[in-house]
């Protein structure tokens, strides 16, 4: 069977956290293909070790990359640590990519708590 493939997204406020989870996940993390917006990917592989894939930095067009992938069957699941807290230039990106996740049904985690819970299932 191929691999899975995880998306990565987090959002300024939330990049340590993404670092933590990826580390905290590193060798369940490892058994799939990584890919991610060109910070969040660049961030975590330099502190993780795990090989991720970098897109277009989110707001140069790296979450219409991810939205693309999703449309084309190409992403299994997505963990996307959005901060709640912050309005994005962005944030029309940031609604096409939760959309086509929620459209395509893919595993889609915003929060730790779920993404913990994705990464068992997967
Ligand atoms: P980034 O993009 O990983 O390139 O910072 C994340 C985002 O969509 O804001």
């Amino acid at each position: 069977m191929a691999k899975k493939t995880i998306g990565l997204v987090a959002h300024d406020e939330k990049k340590d956290e993404m670092v933590a989870f990826a580390l905290a996940h590193k060798e369940r993390l490892g058994m799939f293909d990584l890919v991610g917006t060109g910070t969040t990917a660049g961030r975590v592989a330099q502190q993780t070790g795990l090989a991720v894939t970098a897109l277009r930095s989110g707001p140069l067009g790296g979450d219409a990359q991810l939205g693309a992938m999703i449309a084309e069957g190409r992403l299994d699941a997505l963990i996307f640590f959005i901060d709640p807290m912050s309005s994005m230039p962005h944030d029309v990106d940031v609604k096409a990519l939760t959309r086509l996740a929620t459209l395509y049904d893919i595993l889609f985690a915003c929060n730790k708590s779920t993404a913990d819970a994705v990464l068992a299932v997967l």
